[in-house]
C-alpha cells in the first residue's frame, strides 16, 4: 500500500494548509471537518503515514495504536460529546467511501446522528 505524501491530510500535518485544530499530541491531530455532516463533525488522524485502517492495523506500533484510540476519547471529551453520545466511524477504500488516503476517524455529534448506514 503506497502512501501519497501529497494527500490533503499530509499537507495539514506538515502545516502547509490550515485546519481548525481541536487537539494535537505526539500521536494524533484532530480538527473540524471542512464540510460538516452534523453539528459537530471532527476528524482524528494519526501522525504516521498510514493509508487506511488496514494499513494502520498491520504496520502501526502498539504505542501508535493506543495513542490513536486514546486520542479519539480525548477529542470526544474536548468536544463535550461524551455524555450525550456520538458516533465515530472510519471509511476504508472504495467500497467504504474513503476520499482522503490518510487514515481518519470521523466523530459526529451535537445532535442525533441517525441511522448507522444509509
Ligand atoms: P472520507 O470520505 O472518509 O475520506 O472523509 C474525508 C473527509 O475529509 C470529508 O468529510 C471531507 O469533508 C474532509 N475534508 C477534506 N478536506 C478537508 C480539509 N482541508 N479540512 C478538513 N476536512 C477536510
Amino acid at each position: 500500500m503506497t502512501y501519497d505524501k501529497n494527500n490533503i491530510f499530509a499537507k495539514i500535518l506538515r502545516g502547509e494548509i490550515p485546519c481548525k485544530k481541536i487537539y494535537e499530541d505526539e500521536y494524533v491531530l484532530a480538527f473540524h471537518d471542512i464540510n460538516p455532516q452534523k453539528k459537530i463533525h471532527a476528524l482524528v488522524i494519526p501522525k504516521g503515514e498510514y493509508v487506511n485502517l488496514d494499513d494502520f492495523s498491520s504496520k502501526a506500533t502498539e504505542k501508535e495504536i493506543a495513542g490513536l484510540i486514546k486520542g479519539i476519547g480525548i477529542v470526544a471529551k474536548k468536544l463535550d460529546v461524551s455524555q450525550a453520545g456520538y458516533r465515530s466511524l472510519v471509511n476504508v477504500g472504495e467500497n467504504g467511501g474513503q476520499e482522503v488516503p490518510h487514515l481518519h476517524f470521523h466523530i459526529f455529534g451535537g445532535e442525533k446522528v441517525g441511522k448507522m448506514v444509509t
